[in-house]
């Protein structure tokens, strides 16, 4: 449970609490596109059922811009999130679709 917050503007610190879960330590590479540091981290600490849904649902996981609606993926955004339910959330970031900085919603598209 819990999930790492890339917060790319070093805004906002969250409570991200580290899951400690007793993994296999086996290869998740098959899962995963091109993880990044963290997400590679916390995919070998998981166990491989629980690596490949927290790769899932960090990709389901978007944060929408509010000036041009570019949604950006957790997962793209170098973020791992999963067993997350939270509804309202906003992350402050740089939008690359149009590079307005700003708060932006965090919505989950399955
Ligand atoms: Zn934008």
């Amino acid at each position: 449970m819990g999930y790492i917050d890339p917060n790319p503007d070093g805004a906002k610190p969250q409570s991200a609490e580290p899951t400690t879960v007793g993994g296999t330590g086996g290869t998740v590479r098959h899962v995963v596109d091109r993880p990044t540091g963290i997400q590679r981290l916390v995919l070998r600490l998981l166990p491989r059922r629980m690596a490949a849904r927290a790769a899932q649902e960090s990709k389901e996981w978007v944060a929408v811009c509010g000036a041009c609606g570019h949604a950006t993926s957790w997962w793209e955004m170098g973020g791992i999130r999963f067993g997350a339910a939270s509804k309202g959330k906003r992350t402050r970031r740089r939008c690359a679709a149009c590079g307005e900085t700003g708060w932006q919603r965090v919505e989950r598209r399955a």
